[in-house]
Formats: structure tokens, C-alpha cells, sequence
């Protein structure tokens, strides 16, 4: 008989990162002496034949994607554990107003679930396409504070990233929409490393005008760099606008952070908007919903480039042909990481976690392969929401 979800628990819970400050955007940015409190959530899926699975979400463990969880596990509660294509298309109903988000966390749990009771990693679920994952140190964005806050700083960071192993780097631009200091920052990182290290550029959102996204293209253009991502304040939403942008500078534009569902991403791949796909386990309906929009992208010639980090964003990559690199994210200078301490067994998305060959592995234990620190977690709880079959 098949197993049933019998409860879904989520236990919120804190951690401290330090010398990290927020700018008025959320934006996080060095800040010496600084100590950032960061609210996360673990969810945890229990079935009726005894079986767990759980996930921890990184970036995407937000409070808007809280209340998008907590929205939903009521829906999945006795439904079956195996039948995650349903609950994947049930939920993007349910959160059809809120781009799905919130079915992101209940689908990876589940694929966690399912590796247990099978005694399989996800990763080799999926397909299992490589066990190394080739990896870029994505910086924190750029700042006034004295930790990137000048072009020399950003090539000090680069220069400790490449003897950690890493041979790619990608830059967030400072948050106050200047082109200018990108457009030196760009130009000074080209010269200074010549064809030693890759480099992508993300603006976030930051700069105000096209025209000033068209400077900064252009400067990518000189300085070879492998993409540009979200450039400007349409907010990597407007396909008009990319593919306006596409047709005047040479870089491949790197957008769909922001554009959630795998119908609006197939529009914009089909209007032309975008050189790379994107997409995110914790923000795209899952590890479901990553490898449909990594198949959509296959399906055009496109290499699908995964957001951010985690054990989910690992199993992913592992198992897609047309991907070029792990984003480890977010790190600056005496900031190893701002993603939670929360594994027993050695798992890493810190900086120094990169072997020599400038990659991460591919965790090969059941599920998803990681061990969460219950005693940390339990230490640091700060809510806990509990949705059983029993309770009705
Ligand atoms: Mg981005």
C-alpha cells in the first residue's frame, strides 16, 4: 500500500552570521564588527510507513516563503508521499497568485523522502549525470563599509577565491545604481586577471536606466565576461527590455531569477530574451519544477544555470547535461558564508568547502545526503507548526 504523508512539522529557527549588515533593499553587504541574525525554517515530512524526509532551505527560507509553506501543508497532508507530480500541480493551483514559491519546500522534502525510502540520492533519481560540480564564489554585493567597496578590494577577493580553487567569480554590483564605478570595476577585473578566472556580473535590480545597463553591457563586452544577469530596475522581468538589451551588446544575458512558473520562462526562451535559463529548487516549485525548466531549456539548445546553493541545488545540477556552473552563494571578504550552520556530517557551502578542482561534490547518501544538526536547530528554535493526519 502506498505510504501517505501523516504529518508535515516546520521548525523555525535563527542563526548569527558575522561582520554581515542590510542595506534599505535587504541587500546584504559587509559590515566590520556586524553580527546579522538570519530566521530560517527546516520542514520536515514524516509517512505513515515511518519514513522522513526533510529539507533546509538556504536563501529561499525567507519569511515570505514561511507563510507560503505554512499556507499549503495542510493541503498535502494525506495525500500519497509518491505522488509528487500531482501534489506539484495541486499546489501550483493552490499558490497560483504567488508563483507557486511555497510548493518549493514540500516538493523537495518529498524527492528527500522518497531517496530514504529507497535508499537512492536524489541526485542519482534524477540521473545522475556527473558527481563533481564545476562551481563560480558568488560575492555578496559591493559596499561602502571597507570590505568590497573599491575596485582593488574586488580583485583582493577574486585573487583569495582563485587560490581556494575557484577559476570562476561573479560580482553584485554596489546598490546605489552607479554606472560608472561598475563599468571601472568590470574593466579593472579583466585586466588584472586576463583569462585566469571567468567572470559574471549581477546587478540585482540596481542600476536605474536601460542606458545605463547598455554602458555596462558594453563594458562586458570589452572585458569578455561570461554573462550579465538581472541588469537593471525592470527587475529581469520585462523580455522587451532583454531582449532589446541581447541585440545590442554581445555578453549572453542571464535572466528568469525573477520569473517564476515554467510557462512564463518558456515565453521568454521562445520570445528570444534570454541567453541562459534560470532556475531554483527553493523558489521553482521545487526540485520537480528545476528539472522541468532545466528540460524545457535542453529542449531549446539553452544551458539552464541553477540560483544559490544547498544540497537540492547540487542534486539538480548533478543530473543536467546543459549546465556550466555551481553558484556558491553569498561570500565576501571575512564572510565564509551567510547560509545556516546547519549540517551534522560535514556538508559545506562555505568558501573554503571548494576542492582544488574548483568544485563541490554531489552528496551520495540516501535522499538529498545530508544529516541536519538537530541539536543546533532545536538550540535555536524560534517557532514550530505542526500539521498531522490525526489532528484532521
Ligand atoms: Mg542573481
Amino acid at each position: 500500500m502506498a505510504a501517505m504523508i501523516e504529518r508535515v512539522e516546520i521548525f523555525e529557527y535563527r542563526f548569527v552570521v558575522e561582520n554581515l549588515g542590510s542595506d534599505r533593499k535587504h541587500n546584504r553587504v559587509y559590515q566590520k564588527g556586524a553580527r546579522s541574525t538570519i530566521s530560517n525554517f527546516v520542514v520536515r515530512i514524516t509517512a505513515s510507513d515511518g519514513a522522513v524526509g526533510e529539507f533546509a532551505p538556504g536563501l529561499g527560507g525567507k519569511l515570505p516563503h514561511l507563510g507560503q509553506v505554512l499556507f499549503v501543508a495542510p493541503v498535502v497532508v494525506g495525500q500519497p508521499a509518491d505522488e509528487r507530480e500531482r501534489i506539484f500541480n495541486d499546489l501550483k493551483k493552490v499558490l497560483r497568485h504567488f508563483g507557486g514559491v511555497g510548493a518549493s519546500h514540500i516538493d523537495c522534502a518529498l524527492w528527500d523522502l522518497l531517496g530514504k525510502r529507497t535508499g537512492m540520492p536524489v541526485a542519482a533519481l534524477l540521473g545522475g549525470y556527473r558527481k563533481r560540480l564545476p562551481a563560480y564564489a558568488s560575492a555578496i554585493h559591493a559596499d561602502d563599509n571597507g570590505g568590497l567597496h573599491c575596485k582593488e578590494a574586488f580583485v583582493d577577493f577574486a585573487e583569495q577565491c582563485y587560490q581556494h580553487g575557484f577559476r570562476a567569480f561573479k560580482v553584485h554590483g554596489w546598490t546605489d545604481g552607479d554606472a560608472g564605478r561598475e563599468v571601472e570595476n568590470i574593466l579593472h577585473l579583466a585586466r588584472h586577471f586576463g583569462s585566469r578566472m571567468t567572470f559574471m556580473l549581477d546587478l540585482g535590480g540596481e542600476i536605474l536606466t536601460f542606458a545605463d545597463a547598455l554602458r555596462i553591457g558594453r563594458a562586458c563586452d570589452e572585458a569578455g565576461f561570461f554573462w550579465l544577469e538581472d541588469p537593471f530596475r525592470d527587475n529581469g522581468t520585462s523580455q522587451h527590455a532583454q531582449k532589446k538589451l541581447r541585440q545590442m551588446i554581445r555578453t549572453p544575458i542571464l535572466a528568469l531569477e525573477h520569473v517564476r512558473g515554467l510557462e512564463p520562462k518558456a515565453d521568454w526562451i521562445a520570445a528570444e530574451a534570454t541567453d541562459f535559463v534560470r532556475a531554483d529548487p527553493e523558489y521553482d516549485l521545487g526540485i520537480t519544477g528545476t528539472m522541468k525548466t532545466a528540460h524545457l531549456a535542453e529542449a531549446f539548445g539553452l544551458d539552464c544555470e541553477v540560483h544559490s546553493s544547498g544540497p537540492a541545488h547540487r542534486a539538480c545540477m548533478s543530473a543536467m547535461r546543459n549546465s556550466n556552473y555551481y553558484e556558491l552563494a553569498l561570500v565576501g571578504p571575512s564572510i565564509p558564508t551567510i547560509l545556516p550552520p546547519i549540517y551534522a556530517d560535514g556538508y559545506s557551502d562555505a568558501l573554503d568547502a571548494v576542492g582544488k578542482d574548483g568544485c563541490y561534490p554531489v552528496p551520495e547518501g540516501p535522499g538529498l545526503g545530508v544529516a541536519l544538526d538537530w541539536d543546533f536547530i532545536r538550540a535555536n528554535r524560534t517557532g514550530y507548526h505542526c500539521f498531522d493526519r490525526k489532528a484532521g
